[in-house]
């Protein structure tokens, strides 16, 4: 994995799914495509809300959070004010949510966020938040059975619970043995060098507390059962 892959500056490392509808890193699509299937046949209409995404998007997603034109959101999913935060705190709470652009596992064509369509009411407007996921929330049973399937499959959810970082993000799950291969490529010295090719709102705190943010927002992560990286 190259540093354009590993940051989301290019997709060479994916390819075009017909069956999927989008850009997927090429060994996670039969999984993928299998996982759907099981959920069709145990009641369940899973759909991906967002697969890989590119260092643009996600920089557009960064800097409208900065400058207060898309909301952040405190652990309990209300919208705070960014001017009332010093920057370094701003930097924190929006990571609990969103990743740095160039750090994102979405880049790398390996991670979903996903839901079940049909646990949907009509016209409901899906968030994706842990209260949906939570006992009584409309993703609740989607949720649980997700957790039991998704190893068969070679997905484990990576922002399972809190772990000093990100928040925990059900919804999302990672290819297994596909991801552990970036997150193994994906040094300090890469989100470093992230830092100084981007042109990101906020970027010398970034730079300034770099270590210490690829330490708890990138590698702290659930346990990849196909990986030996993790820090638990
Ligand atoms: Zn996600």
């Amino acid at each position: 994995m190259n540093f354009d892959q590993l940051t989301g500056r290019t997709k060479d490392h994916l390819t075009w799914s017909d069956k999927l509808g989008f850009f997927i890193y090429p060994p996670a699509e039969i999984d993928l495509i299998n996982l759907k299937k099981r959920a069709w046949k145990n009641g369940f209409d899973l759909q991906i809300a967002s697969g890989f995404r590119n260092y643009e998007r996600q920089k557009v997603i960064w800097n409208d959070k900065v400058l207060g034109k898309r909301p952040v959101l405190d652990r309990d999913s209300n919208p705070i004010s960014p001017e009332k935060l010093k920057p370094y705190d701003l930097v924190l709470k929006i990571l609990n949510w969103s990743a740095l652009p160039g750090a994102s596992r979405h880049h790398w064509g390996t991670d979903f966020d996903i839901y079940c369509l049909k646990s949907l009411p009509r016209d409901y407007k899906l968030q994706l938040t842990p209260q949906e996921f939570a006992p009584g929330g409309v993703l609740f049973s989607f949720g649980s059975w997700l957790r039991e399937n998704l190893q068969d499959f070679n997905f484990f959810c990576p922002y399972l619970k809190d772990r000093g970082g990100v928040l925990p993000e059900p919804w999302h799950i990672g290819h297994g043995p596909s991801s552990t291969k970036f997150i193994a490529s994906y040094t300090s010295e890469i989100y470093l060098q992230n830092l100084l090719e981007s042109d990101l709102e906020l970027r010398s705190i970034l730079q300034e507390k770099a270590l210490i943010l690829y330490q708890n927002y990138f590698l702290k992560i659930s346990p990849n059962p196909w990986g030996t990286q993790s820090i638990s």
